[in-house]
Order: C-alpha cells, then structure tokens, then sequence
C-alpha cells in the first residue's frame, strides 16, 4: 500500500478528549475517528488490524469446533417477551420502531435469536452436541460510553453459543470455548488471566472472565503470586487460618466517643489496632434487616451476602432503615443487646477477636472488651468479606495480589435458563422430551484490540505484536526524489509483496524527521529503511520494539524480515 494516498491521517498532540493510551493513540494514528458518543469508525489501518484480531478468533474457533453462522442485527420484541428479558434488560438496550409501529431492538447479544433458530431446526440428540459462533456488531447504550472502543455503543463482538444433551456435555463445549480464548488471546500478545467471576443473575453456574492486566480495568483481579490463581474480588474465597488469642477476657465497658463515626476515627480515639474493631452494616436483604460484622481492616462483600441467603436483592440499610431497627444512626450500631428480630452473620474472623470494640446502639457510645459468644450471639458464621492483598491464595499456593483487568472475553455456563424459557427441546435416545444445555461465549473484539494498544507501546506511539500489526513492515526511502533510492525501494516494494508480506510504502515527499516520526507512531515490527547505501544495494532494517538496527543486503533482505516476523 502506498502511503501518499492512504487514509491514516495523524495527529501530533495528544487529543484532549482521550483519557487513556490506548484511545489517544487509536486516534492519533488515524486507526478510528468518533462518529457520535460511543460510536466510531474504523479507518483503514484500525479495520486491517481489527481484521487481523477477527481471523485469530475465527481459526481458534473454527478450530475448537465451532461453526460460523451470521445473525440479524435486527431483533424483535416479541422474542425478547419470550425470554422475559425486554423489560429485565432495561435502558441499555437500543429500542427501535418500524412504520407498522412494531418494536425491534439492535441486539445487544444473541441468545433469544439463537435459541429459537436452534429450537426450529435441531430436534434429535444426534445432531448435537452443537457450538455456534457469529463476529457481528453488537449495540448497547451504555451509561458511560468511554476510553474509545473499549466501552462502545456500538462494538464489534465475537459470540457463540454451545447446545449439549447433558450438564458434562455442557462442561466439556465449555472447556473448549476456555482453551480456544486461551489460544486466542495468547496469539493477540496479551497478557491475561482467566479469572472466576460471580454467575449473578443469569441463573448459570461456572463462569469465567478474561481479563486483560492493565491500570485501567474497571474489575479488581485477586491472583496468586505463585500459582495460576485468579479471581474477580467479588467472589474470591478467603481462606480462614486466624489464629486464636491468649488474651484473658475483660469486662464489659461502656464508652463516650463523641462524633467517632468510622473505624479509622475509632481507631486513633481509642489508640487501638483495626483489628480489635467489629464493624457492623446493616443489610436489607430481600426486605429482612441483616447485621453483618465484619472485622475493622475488612471490608464486607455483598456478593457473598447474597450467595449466603441466596437473596435477590441486597442493600446497605439506608439511614431511616437503620434508625428504624437499630434505634440509632449507622457509626455506632452493634451486635449487643440489638433487636432480636434482627439476624445477625458474621466473617469468621470475627469468632477470633478478644476484647474487641463495637458500636453501642447509641449516639457517641461505643463498648469496650466486646466478646462474641459473651456478649452477643451471632447465627451464623460465613465467609462474607473481600479478600485482601497479602492474604493466602485460596488454592494454598502463594500470596494474594491485586491487579485491575479489562474484560475481553467471558464465558458462562447458561444451563436451560433460555432453552426452558424459549422451548428449545430435544429428544433424547428414548424418545423423551428434555431441554437443552446450553452456554454462551463472547470476545469483545474491537475491546480486545484496544487492549493489545493499551499493553503495547512506548513514548513513541504503538508497539505492535507481530500477529495483529495490521501490516508487517514499513519501508520508507530517505529522499524518494533520489532515483536510486527511488529504484530499490520500488523494487524491494513488489518484492515483499510478492512474498505475501504486507508492506506500507511510504512514497511521499515528506522530511525523513516527519516520516520516522510517523513510522514509530504506527508502530509496525519491521522498518526498512532506504537511504545513502541504496546504490550498493544495502538498507537499514529496524526493529520496532527493541530499537534494534542492522544494514542488510537487499538479496537477504526478505529471509531477514520474516525472521523477525516470526
Ligand atoms: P462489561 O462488564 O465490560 O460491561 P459485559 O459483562 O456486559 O461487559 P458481555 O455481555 O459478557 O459483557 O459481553 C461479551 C464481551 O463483549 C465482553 O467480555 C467484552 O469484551 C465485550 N463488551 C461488552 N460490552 C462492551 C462495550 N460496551 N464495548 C466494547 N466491548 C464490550
Ligand atoms: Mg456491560
């Protein structure tokens, strides 16, 4: 391709308006251009590498199994209605009209689309099991469109849907959706982690995060620093190894803390360690008030809160709620002498403190040597905190870490929670009539490239893995004006492109200082440079990532190049 009259337009400054590496250098080297919030274009150069992303995940997926089909992005209410999801989905779903004053959506996903297609034409067990995968544009409003495509509107997205005869059929599509994303995001040059996330409200069992580490996550990831561990924070378990004190247990004592609301305030009045603190919340878990303590350095997780009570709904108390039923305002509630129609849970390091302090159920009082057991009785003990860093790794190998990760991919054991909704059947050897399992499978692509971007790169501009660079060398003459310059670069131009090789050839007049300054901003592994030497048939080849120079005849040029390629 000749870059005189390319479109990659590029931007000097750094655009304003893009808080992150990623989405100022999609910009500035003219890989996409916003078309309205959240909504972009892919230019040239984005779209080859969006494309080279695309044919990674079409081989792995092709390759696991899968079968490519394409679905409209067009999607009646009607099936919506059916999988009782058109309200359930709320505002982030793109709703549309027709002239009939029919309603549609732009698919957010595709499991309603796909089921009944699955339900219409699958009817026996023996063409299953079945994995079905599309790469489409998806749409979602989302509230904060933001950092470019890696929150969109309108986003390219890989999504595929497993249908199996069994839950160990379900377990082992499953498994190769997990290995083929392990392939897949390894071959983009990423560094990530499949991490165990929490199944929510989709009603599935095992899921699975892929995330990408990176300062800018929106997920906090709790990994081993020694072994493969990882873990969205949410449901990490923590492992329960406290240690029981010898400390002789003292009396009960009640004491004005005028204003010492928080556990940090509490600790330096009273000149004493977090740890001794029991912190107290409130909870309205499905219209039942909840005490939950937790100890003062922890902090509670109420993913776990509704996983223990296998609640719907859990809230922190508002601060009417609490007055309500603590007959005092949150700060200095506790479990002591509390109402008695008030559940009370607690983590389990709780169970391990002597002599601890805890609200009084009073304004500007706390207790002293508060002893669980003596002074309170607590129902349960769960594991109902976050885990921390510095923890044990719950698999027993290492310490606990924390990272933040941007989700590229996600998979997620649905089991009949649409085949039930939407009919989808099959018969079995018997003849007998019985739901299909299924699961489903995305990869954000366009998420995914800006990921790559996000982790590759330098001051200059983008560093690009070899596998997704959307082209494999640059070759610039010094001075095109130069006719032997002119001549080698032409001839080492059809060259390369004879050997398949995807070459940006950059034929403008252009000042070398603005034509290497371009160069390094695109950031394609291999540069070629043409100049003094063109006339002895030797040119300087230049490593994108490591800076690396070295002079090389023009007959062992394309043996070179693809060295380094691979
Ligand atoms: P998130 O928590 O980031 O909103 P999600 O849980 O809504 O993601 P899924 O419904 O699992 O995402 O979609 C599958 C994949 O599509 C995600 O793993 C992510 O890579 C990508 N994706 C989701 N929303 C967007 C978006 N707004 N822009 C770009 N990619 C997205
Ligand atoms: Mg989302």
């Amino acid at each position: 391709m000749k870059q005189s009259t390319y479109l990659s337009p590029t931007l000097r400054d750094i655009p304003s308006d893009a808080e992150v590496k990623s989405h100022q250098l999609m910009l500035r080297t003219g890989l996409i251009r916003q078309s309205t919030s959240g909504v972009y274009s892919f230019l040239p150069l984005g779209l080859k590498a969006l494309q080279k992303v695309e044919a990674i995940i079409r081989e792995e997926m092709n390759h696991s199994g899968a079968q490519e089909l394409l679905m409209p992005a067009i999607q009646s209410a009607e099936l919506w209605q059916e999988s009782g999801r058109w309200e359930a989905y709320g505002p982030e779903l793109m709703r549309l009209n027709d002239r009939h004053n029919r309603e549609f959506a732009l698919g957010p996903t595709h499991e309603e689309v796909i089921t009944t297609l699955v339900r219409d034409d699958v009817r026996s067990y023996k063409k299953l099991p079945m994995t079905l995968y599309q790469i489409q544009n998806k749409y979602r409003d989302e509230r904060r469109p933001r950092f470019g495509v890696l929150r969109a509107r309108e986003f390219l997205m890989k999504d595929a849907y497993s249908f199996d005869t069994s839950f160990e059929g379900l377990d082992e599509s499953y498994q190769k959706m997990y290995d083929a994303y392990t392939q897949i995001f390894t071959r983009c040059g990423l560094d990530f982690r499949a991490v165990v996330a929490d199944s929510g409200a989709m009603g599935g069992k095992d899921t699975h995060e892929f995330m990408v580490l990176s300062d800018i996550g929106e997920d906090t990831i709790a990994y081993s620093d020694e072994s493969d561990f990882a873990a969205n924070i949410e449901i990490a378990p923590v492992v329960c190894d406290y240690k029981n004190s010898d400390e002789p247990v003292k009396e009960l004592e009640e004491k004005a803390t005028p204003e010492q609301k928080t556990i940090e305030d509490i600790t330096s009045f009273l000149q004493i360690d977090e740890k001794k603190c029991i912190k107290s919340v409130l909870f309205i878990v499905d219209d039942e008030p909840v005490l939950v303590l937790v100890r003062g350095d922890h902090q509670v997780n109420d993913v776990k809160i509704k996983h223990v009570f296998d609640a719907q709904i859990v809230e922190v108390a508002t601060n009417e709620e609490t007055k309500k039923w603590m007959k005092c305002v949150p700060g200095f509630i506790g479990p002591v002498r509390a109402d008695e129609r008030i559940k009370v849970v607690a983590d389990h390091a709780v169970e391990y403190i002597v002599n601890g302090v805890c609200g009084g159920n009073k304004e500007h009082t706390h207790l002293l040597n508060v002893n669980p057991g003596r002074d309170f009785t607590v129902n349960d003990y769960y594991d109902l905190r976050n885990i921390q860093e510095g923890d044990p790794s719950p698999d027993g190998k290492g310490t606990i870490m924390f990272k933040e990760g941007i989700e590229v991919g996600h998979v997620f054991k649905l089991g009949t929670r649409y085949s039930e909704a939407m009919n989808a059947t099959f018969l079995d050897d018997q003849g007998k009539s019985k739901p299909m399992i299924m699961g489903c499978y995305g990869i954000g692509v366009s998420r995914t490239l800006a990921a790559v971007i996000e982790q590759h790169h330098d001051e200059n501009g983008i560093v690009w893995p070899a596998s997704v660079s959307p082209f494999d060398v640059h070759l610039i003459p010094v001075n095109i004006k130069q006719e032997d310059q002119k001549q080698l670069a032409d001839e080492l131009y059809n060259q390369l492109q004879g050997e398949r090789l995807d070459v940006l050839y950059d034929d403008r007049t252009e000042r070398p200082g603005v034509k290497f300054k371009d160069s390094d901003l695109f950031g394609f592994p291999v540069r070629i440079t043409v100049g003094k030497k063109a006339a002895e048939g030797i040119v300087e080849l230049k490593l994108r990532k490591t800076g690396e120079v070295i002079e090389v005849h023009k007959d062992e040029l394309i043996q070179t190049v693809k060295g380094y390629l691979r």
